[in-house]
């Protein structure tokens, strides 16, 4: 075998079209300012919550976006409806209805 100083990796390629998206659904018909985020992490940076624990709403939409609803469940209700987030949002993210649209949607997940 010829040695080129590197190995090829198995695919990590996320195909999006196979995702879930039943929960980010549900949240886009309730706020659809959801979809203008744009992953800065502005809104992370200077959560309440995440002082005391590992609350991103940047990561929380990612995954949903990525159909893990499992990453969110216990997450999504340390928020505080504080509502820094709104405020920093550079988007204009509806940052606390898209949290109590997630809320909701792992209230009711069965029925999504
Ligand atoms: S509203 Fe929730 S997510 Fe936003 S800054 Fe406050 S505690 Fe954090
Ligand atoms: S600040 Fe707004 S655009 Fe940036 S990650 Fe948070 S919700 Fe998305």
């Amino acid at each position: 075998m010829i040695e080129f100083g590197y190995s090829l990796q198995a695919n990590r390629q996320i195909d999006m079209d196979l995702n879930n998206l039943r929960m980010l659904k549900y949240i886009r018909n309730n706020e659809p300012s959801i979809d203008w985020c744009m992953s800065c992490g502005t809104c992370a940076s200077g959560c309440t919550a995440a002082a005391n624990c590992d609350l991103s709403l940047r990561r929380m939409i990612l995954m949903v976006r990525r159909g893990e609803e499992a990453e969110i469940h216990d997450l999504v209700f340390r928020c505080r409806f504080c509502g820094k987030c709104l405020n920093a949002c550079p988007r204009g993210v509806n940052t606390r209805n898209v949290i109590y649209w997630m809320q909701q949607a792992v209230i009711n997940i069965n029925a999504l």
